[in-house]
């Protein structure tokens, strides 16, 4: 089996790594022109770790870890409002067991599966073709090739995707929108998030990471308004005046934000498609089902490579039934994870002063001890809805 995967982020080369394992032959295409490094914290939980487990990997990826051991929200003065700290990680709390930055685990992944696998940096996929024999995959540069299956692993915004699959699919949009860049580290920072909320739908959030800088996210709680379609420029400078007046230590995070050349700006959306597959030509990762930035995103791109790469490993002459079964596993665990309430953003990031002060309130009661345990575990969406196979014993 020769196999085409498109993208090489989280979700590409594991499953590459997998494929091969399972004795296929791999090639994976992505579009920049080198490996990409960058990207914010993300973390690993439930069946995410038990394939790292299965990769070898778990402890490297533990090695590389941010640091970050909790969650504290503040006030505009930097008093602890509510703390959810070490004690309290888990699978479900705010900050998982494995925290890390996306660059670092994409690259763990991709030196992991490099010896073995074809990487083609620079190349975008132009047209695909099926014939009863394969695929036959034009590239924008060099000539055409013949794959027999070809996995679409491009994230949330996949031009191969709404190639193949434009108008079947939709998008839940969740009234949201999240800036991501790196800024310096400061004097208050340090292993705890901070997060802390302004009137207006406003939210600052600092992130440790493992490079000395610190990460930051500006939060605006509203409806779409096109900002997603600004230049990167524009969205600073709107960032900036809507920020200006936020208080607490915004103003060293605007100043941050000036000058970041890692800023990345979206309105958050679920990906939602109600089939996964086309002929030889498979989705995986954000591009089938992104769930956004509510933390089980790159659990489940993990997830659904093993399974992907596990299915075909047991369906080694059908491709059709390989594909169903993973649709089967990975269906009701993709629906879990994308079962976040439209309300959460707005509950997250009050509108009104009054509306803050009743956030603190309940933040203040949720962290007393006995309480702040369960709700901890609680704070981020489950992610135990599927039991892994275990295809390495499992013969195919
Ligand atoms: C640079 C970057 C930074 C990120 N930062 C964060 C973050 O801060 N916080 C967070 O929660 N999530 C972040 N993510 C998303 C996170 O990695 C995913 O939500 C999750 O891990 C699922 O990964 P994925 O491999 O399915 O998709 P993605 O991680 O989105 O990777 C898709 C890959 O496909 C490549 N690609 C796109 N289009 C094409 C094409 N037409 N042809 C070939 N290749 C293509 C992209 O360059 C990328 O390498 C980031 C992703 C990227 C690419």
């Amino acid at each position: 089996m020769n196999v085409l995967i498109t993208g090489a982020s989280i979700a590409g080369p594991a499953l590459a790594w997998w494929l091969h394992r399972f004795g296929m032959a791999v090639t994976v295409v992505e579009r920049a022109p080198a490996f990409r490094d960058g990207g914010q914290n993300i973390d690993v939980r439930g069946a995410g770790r038990t394939v790292l487990e299965r990769m070898g990997l778990f402890e490297a990826v533990k090695a590389h870890g941010t640091g970050e051991q909790g969650l504290v929200f503040v006030d505009e003065n930097n008093a602890t409002v509510a703390e959810f700290d070490e004690a309290d990680l888990g699978s479900n709390s705010f900050t998982a067991e494995l925290e890390i930055l996306r660059g670092d685990l994409a690259r763990l992944l991709y030196e992991h599966s490099r010896a073995h696998v074809t990487y083609r940096f620079g190349d975008y996929i132009k047209a695909v073709e099926e014939t009863s024999e394969g695929v036959i995959v034009t590239f924008a540069h060099g000539e055409p090739q013949r794959f027999d299956l070809v996995v679409v692993a491009e994230g949330a915004n996949s031009a191969t995707r709404q190639l193949l699959f434009g108008a079947e699919v939709t998008r839940k949009p969740y009234d949201l929108y999240v800036a991501y860049f790196t800024i310096a580290r400061g004097e208050h920072d340090h292993e705890l998030a901070r997060t802390y909320n302004a009137p207006g739908g406003r939210g600052v959030c600092l992130r440790p990471d493992n490079q000395g800088t610190t990460r930051a996210l500006l939060t605006l709680q509203q409806e779409a308004a096109g900002y997603e379609d600004l230049s990167p420029e524009e969205q600073k400078d709107l960032l900036q005046a809507r920020f200006a007046d936020a208080g607490w230590e915004t103003p060293r995070v605007l100043e941050g934000l000036a000058c970041a050349d890692d800023f990345y700006f979206e309105f958050v959306s679920q990906v939602k498609l109600d089939r996964w597959a086309q002929g030889r030509v498979v989705l995986t990762g954000d591009a089938a089902w992104c769930a956004g930035p509510f933390g089980v995103g790159t659990t489940e791109a993990l997830v659904g490579a093993y399974v992907l790469a596990g299915e075909l490993r047991q369906h080694p002459s059908d491709y059709r039934a390989a594909f169903a079964a993973y649709e089967r596993l990975m269906r009701p665990y993709v629906a879990q994870g994308q079962d976040v309430p439209k309300l959460a953003p707005r509950l997250a990031n009050p509108q009104s002063e009054l509306g803050i002060a009743v956030q603190h309130t309940v933040l203040r009661v949720a962290a007393v001890p006995g309480i702040r345990q369960v709700v901890g575990k609680l704070a981020a969406p489950p992610t135990d809805a599927i039991e892994l196979p275990d295809y390495e014993h499992a013969g195919g």
